[in-house]
């Protein structure tokens, strides 16, 4: 079935309770993913939240589906670059093709050929609960009241820890270590129920981000948690007969190269099913553990996780890029000769930030475009090296400049401190950082992989220690009420808590459990990353708590 070796294996399957679900699987890999820090597939790895993952679903009877899915999770990669699969099924059979690495080295057209059918749903996977190994790739597959069901799932629950331990006290065992084994495993164990009634009393139960696409062998289904914290959207092919061919995806970006029309966003709390009877819509009504009633889509999806030519709310993420480096402008403004970016995701702010102050805009980092996650380690010089193997200045550009760099974030600051003094090396006179989004001082939990807090540089210092941490000349920061303006909807609809720690779903006080808690079986300090909970589960800086501790609280 392909240049690796395959076996079929039930053992997933069976592990969730279904008897005879075929889980492909390519062997061919064998032991952990080495994460190659300096090498992965952005520029800033390791200095930046790092994305969830990607997820696709498609309904077109008539249609062999796994090449649209295929070029459906590649369009999706910059989500998650650990593993992806893709499930499909011929209405019949339900097929499951998953493993380690990017899209193009875990699926070629041998390995395409063998997965028929009409329906089908992809995955890209970037780590968050459960560890980077082959037996967490996605999709996943148990047994439902109608048969077999393939789950693929971006977000992170945050009662992850608590559901576990009630689902193994029943006597449920576990093959993977990802939260998405517990989404599949409350439906699995409700199959007395129809999978509608099972899916609304799962999200009854579970608490956190997951926009989830699954399928059974005849039906295309597509949920979206109460708060929406992760993007999910509906398209309909335009080459189908009928009008009667669907696609979900993660962002609008995966609908154009499957021949797919934007329709409209999944919305928050909703279930959507497609198949013979056609699309059906049904709006979950109760009460989600822990959630605010409020939508809360993750607001840096609009920053930095979504690619650019993808809608988020109605509005343009590289229009809503450039408006945010425009308003940065107006508010923090320099004295400067050339305004650059930081390849990729700082460019279209770095364009707008040029059309607010006047400021001509250059190419002054060239990103090498040809630099994604390896299995190859780098050894220690070309880690030292770090930066300089991803970008490289353009001395022309910035010698005796005063140069603005626009970046969309700073977490731990390590890179873009190596960035300020290469652009000093190239010959710049001067070096004055805008950054695109406020300061990162809280961890997110809901699915996006960022720095312990004690590792966010603006939980520790304030933004003249960053500056001269950084070495730079000036440092300015946009507001929150400049960001929302330039994402263009009402605060209240974003989750915004990584910059103002106001979190949209209750964090359990597991959360100082780690995404390995699992495989370490270790339950973590009492404190972890930095901070703690007081009595309330809110969580406190140390200060906070040093504080409460001193007088008695
Ligand atoms: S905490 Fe930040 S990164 Fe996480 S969902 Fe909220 S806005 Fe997004």
């Amino acid at each position: 079935m392909g240049k690796h070796d395959t076996q079929i294996s039930t053992s997933t399957a069976n592990a969730l309770g279904a008897k005879a679900v075929f889980h492909v699987s390519n062997l061919a890999y064998e032991g952990e993913f080495q994460d190659t820090d300096g090498f992965s597939s952005d520029v800033q790895d390791g200095d930046r939240p790092q994305e969830e993952c990607g997820v696709f679903g498609i309904y077109a009877p008539g249609l062999q589906v796994a090449r649209r899915t295929f070029f459906g999770i590649f369009a999706l990669q910059h989500r998650g670059q650990e593993s992806c699969g893709i499930a499909v099924s011929d209405g019949k059979r339900l097929r499951i093709h998953t493993d380690m690495g990017l899209v193009s080295q875990v699926f070629n057209e041998d390995v395409l050929a063998g997965l028929p059918g009409h329906v089908a749903v992809g995955h890209n996977r970037y780590s968050t609960t459960g560890g980077s190994n082959a037996c967490n790739a996605q999709p996943i597959s148990c047994l439902s009241s109608d048969g077999e069901l393939a789950v693929a799932h971006n977000g992170n629950l945050v009662n992850t820890v608590q559901l576990r331990r009630e689902l193994e006290a029943e006597g449920k065992t576990f093959e993977t270590t990802m939260d998405t084994e517990i989404i599949a495993k409350l439906l699995a164990m409700n199959s007395d129920l129809t999978l509608e009634e099972a899916i609304l009393k799962m999200m009854e139960q579970v608490s956190g981000a997951y926009s989830l696409v699954m399928m059974t062998r005849d039906t295309l289904i597509a949920v979206r948690d109460p708060s929406g914290l992760r993007p999910l959207c509906l398209g309909r092919l335009r080459d189908c007969q009928n009008n009667d061919c669907w696609v979900v995806a993660s962002e609008t970006c995966a609908l154009g190269p499957v021949g797919a029309d934007f329709v409209r966003e999944i919305e928050p709390g909703e279930i959507v099913f497609i198949n013979s009877d056609g699309i059906e819509s049904v709006k979950f009504k109760g009460e989600a553990p822990g959630h605010e009633p409020r939508q809360a889509l993750c607001v840096f999806e609009f920053i930095y996780l979504a690619r650019p030519d993808s809608q988020l709310l109605g509005q343009n993420v590289h229009a809503a890029r450039r408006r945010m480096g425009h308003l940065l402008a107006k508010q923090a403004p320099v004295d400067a000769d050339v305004v650059i970016g930081v390849p990729d995701s700082g460019l279209p702010a770095a364009i707008g930030y040029a059309a607010g102050s006047g400021i001509q805009y250059q190419e002054g980092l060239i990103k090498n475009r040809y630099i994604q996650r390896t299995f190859i380690q780098p050894d220690q010089t070309q880690r030292e090296m770090g930066v300089r193997m991803k970008l490289t200045p353009l001395d022309d550009v910035l010698r005796g400049k005063r140069v603005v760099v626009v970046e969309d974030s700073i977490v731990r600051g390590t890179t873009t401190k190596r960035i300020v003094q290469m652009i000093r090396d190239a010959g710049a006179t001067e070096v004055h950082l805008r950054i695109s989004s406020p300061p990162y001082r809280w961890p997110c939990f809901y699915g996006i992989d960022t720095a312990a807090r004690k590792d966010l540089i603006a939980f520790q210092k304030s933004v003249e220690e960053i500056r001269a941490y950084n070495g730079a000349d000036s440092l300015d920061y946009i507001s929150m009420d400049n960001l929302i303006e330039a994402v263009g909807a009402p605060k209240h609809q974003f989750c915004r808590a990584c910059f103002d720690g106001q979190y949209p779903i209750t964090i359990p006080d597991d959360v100082r459990y780690t995404k390995l808690v699992f495989e370490s079986g270790d339950p973590g300090p009492e404190s972890e990353g930095g901070f703690t909970l007081n009595e309330a589960g809110e969580i406190e800086t140390p200060q906070e708590h040093e504080a409460r501790e001193t007088v008695g609280v």
